[in-house]
Parts: C-alpha cells; structure tokens; sequence
C-alpha cells in the first residue's frame, strides 16, 4: 500500500474485503475516475470464490428451462463470466437438477481478479492488510484504521463498502446487523480438490452414501455427515465438500487432518478413489452466513418466492434459498421459474449511516433469502452496484 506521510492514506473509496464483491465494487468505482483502496487481508483476492475452491458459479441464471439463457446481471458479471470461458474451454453452463451452474477454475479467477485491478489507475491494491478500526460520527464512517506488514494506517475515506463478508468494517463502526444464533447458523464448508479419480459416473451418489454408512458404522464421526462428490472440470479431477459447523477446525492443521481422514476412508471404500489424492484443502473452514448488516430495507424469503420487483432494483436473483442447517442439511426453495427477483439499492445501504455500503455475503437480508444472495453470481453484481453507489456519493461530495 502506497501510504502518505504521517501513515495517513489518500482515498475517496475504501473498499474492504477482496472477495468477488469487494473486487467488483472497487473496479466499478475506480472505473467511474474514483481513488479507490481496496484492502484485503489474506495475499490474494477473491475470498471464498478462490481460496475455498469451490468449482461453480451459482446464481448467473434463470432456472427452468431447457437452456441456460442471458445471464441475469450484466456489467461486471457478464465481463468475468466471458473471461472465465476464454481461459477454459470446461467452463460453460451445465444443468444440475432445475438450475444452471457455470464450472470454472479458481486459480483463473484469481487470476483474472488480480489483473482487472491492475489495469486500474485509481485503483491502490492493498493486500496482506488487515481493517482494524472503523469511527463513526453522525452517521458518518469518518476514519478506518488497516494494518500492513505490522504498520498502522489510517484512512479518512469519503466512502466505504464493507464487503468482508462477516460485516467486519459495519460492526466496528457501530451499525446494527442481524445475525443467526450458532445453533442456527448455515453450516460452513471445507472444499478438497483431488487428483486420480477413477472412472465412475456413480461417485455423486456413492460418496454420500459410503460417507453414512460409514458414519452409522462408527468408523467416520458424525460431522462428516454432509459430504458430497462433483467431478472436476479436467479427466481425474474431482471435489469432496464437507458442510460443518465453523468451529469444527480452527487450525490449518486441524483442517489438512479433517480431509486426509475423509480421503483415507474414501479410498479404502470406493475403487474409482482407491488411488486418489489431494490436490489442494484449504488451511482454513469457510464460513456460508455472517453478520448480515442492517439496511434501509430487509430482503425476505416472500421477496425470493414471489419474485418481487423493486423500483430501485439494482441485481436480479434466481438461486433457490439453499439452506445448509445443522440438523437437516440442504433444503431448497425457488423461486418462480423462468423469472427472477430484484435486490433493491436500499439492501446495500447501512440504516443510520450516509456513507457506508455493504456488497456480497453481509448485505441486508433475512437468513432465508442469504441462502440465495450469498452465491458467486449474486455477490459480483452486488459488488459492481454498492461500488457504483460509493462513487456517485463520492463525486457528490
Ligand atoms: C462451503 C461453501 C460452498 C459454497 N459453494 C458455492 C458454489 O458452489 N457456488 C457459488 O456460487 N457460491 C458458493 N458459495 C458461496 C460463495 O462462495 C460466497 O458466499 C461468496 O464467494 C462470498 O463473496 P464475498 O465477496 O461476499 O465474501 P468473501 O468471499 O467472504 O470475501 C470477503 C473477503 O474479505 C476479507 N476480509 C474479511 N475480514 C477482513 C478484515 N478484517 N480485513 C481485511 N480483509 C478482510 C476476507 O479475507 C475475504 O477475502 C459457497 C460458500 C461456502 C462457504
């Protein structure tokens, strides 16, 4: 991060959070001649979507029909989907039951995030930088505090977006958000990528079902319960995804050990994995529901079913509501077919506040509806509109 002197940043916009919503809100601004900081703790962007390793892209489509059809949001959206399909020749929209899902490769999109910032010249791209501290008077975020490489900064920026996903930047500075007692919480998820699968259309149904009657059997222990298969997009690739609750594995250690039990097992158990391997587990648990900050209105499930329109609908979502629940896993409900609801402005905008913005996982909606807005294909065009939001309030200003 390039810091002025007295460690005090120069920025109209701080976006905090470089998953695929705080990257889409900083190029969008940047892109309307806005300075913009974008800070992101971890050393690369892209948040769940990347780091986490899941393989599809939810969420760009209507549900329904035969074909795919236009992708829901444009923008942004339309801009990395067609990268995306330029960098693999595997990623292009498939069924799965009702909905359409794009395949992609995390590391292309984590690549492609990295170099649509680049080209950004009002863009500062600050990884590795931890948000510590955000102030507030009246209903103002006046002064955000980071840290880089041990070094505090301090940042008076015209306008924020807390795209941390948990909320981080809105409950520091003092804003009122919902969120879900543990108990009923969406569970989190641990996604391991494998190498030398065998051959076997079947693995989408044997998995789970080895994985219960392991389970019943007392060799795997019960928090396995949730696990399901999807082949990968090259011959021999494949991907385990656990959904558990987050505290399950707090350490890298805890988690790498959580998935060599899993494969172990699996490869005794199943001979199209007799001689698989792990590619890649990530070193930490990732989190499907957080803080969900409090809005100027509050999206709800009879918003999703209905597929209510807004006079200030900003994104269109289809998703069904996928609930991961800790008692009963996935459940699912959609919205009508062929058709779509609206996310209204006012859903990115915290209550009380004139200059902060969510964008992604911890805008304002009940936990039902987070169980649709929170996928990829929502999140970026999110991302693209509280930035746009950000940058008209910060030429106002
Ligand atoms: C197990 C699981 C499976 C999923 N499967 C799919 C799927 O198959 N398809 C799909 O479309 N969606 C899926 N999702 C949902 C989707 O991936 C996420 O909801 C979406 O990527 C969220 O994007 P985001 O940018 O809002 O937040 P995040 O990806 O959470 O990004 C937030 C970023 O903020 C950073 N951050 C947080 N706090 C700070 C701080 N204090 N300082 C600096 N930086 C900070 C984080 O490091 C992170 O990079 C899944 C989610 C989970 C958990």
């Amino acid at each position: 991060m390039n810091a002025a002197p007295a460690n005090d940043v120069v920025t109209d916009l701080l976006v905090a959070g470089g998953g695929v919503a705080g990257v889409a809100a900083a190029l969008a601004a940047a892109r309307r001649g806005c300075r913009v900081t974008l800070v992101e703790r971890e050393e690369v962007l892209g948040g769940t979507a990347t780091l986490g390793m899941l393989g599809t892209i939810c969420g760009l489509y209507p549900n329904g029909g035969p074909e795919p059809g236009e992708l829901l949001n444009g923008g942004i959206c339309a801009e990395i989907v067609a990268a995306l399909s330029g960098r693999s020749a595997g990623s292009v929209p498939c069924k799965v039951g009702k909905v359409f899902v794009l395949p992609y490769d995390p590391r292309h999109l984590q690549e492609l995030l990295t170099e649509l910032c680049s080209r950004e010249p009002t863009l500062t791209l600050g990884t590795g930088t931890l948000l510590t501290g955000a102030e507030c008077t009246g209903g103002r975020v006046g002064k955000v505090t980071v840290r880089h490489r041990g070094e505090e900064l301090t940042l008076h920026p015209r306008a924020v977006v807390d795209a941390t996903g948990d909320g981080e930047l809105a409950a520091l500075a003092g804003a009122e958000f919902d969120l879900s007692p543990p108990g009923e919480r969406q569970l989190a998820g641990l996604t391991v990528l494998l190498d030398h699968v065998g051959a076997d259309d079947a693995l989408g149904i044997r998995v789970p079902f080895v994985v219960a009657r392991g389970i019943d059997a007392g060799i795997l222990p019960e928090l396995y319960r949730y696990t399901t298969f999807t082949r990968g997009m090259n011959p021999g690739e494949g991907a385990l995804k656990v959904s558990l609750p987050a505290a399950t594995g707090s350490t890298p250690d805890e988690v790498l050990s959580l998935a060599t039990k899993l494969v172990g097992f699996l490869s005794r158990e199943l001979a199209a994995l007799a001689t698989a391997t792990i590619r890649f587990a990530p070193t930490r648990i990732f989190d499907r529901e957080g803080r969900r900050v409090a809005g100027d209105y509050r999206l709800t499930a009879d918003d999703i079913l209905a597929g209510r329109k807004f006079s200030d609908g900003v994104v269109r979502g289809a998703w069904p509501m996928e609930l991961w629940g800790p008692l009963r896993g996935a459940s699912y409900r959609y919205p009508p077919d062929n058709d779509y609801y609206e996310i209204p402005l006012r859903c990115l905008k915290a209550r009380d506040f004139t200059n902060l913005f969510t964008a992604g996982r911890c805008i304002s909606v009940s936990h039902e509806a987070l169980g649709s807005t929170r996928v990829i294909g929502c999140c970026i065009p999110l991302g693209e509109q509280a930035g746009l939001a950000a940058a008209r309030l910060c030429s106002e200003a």
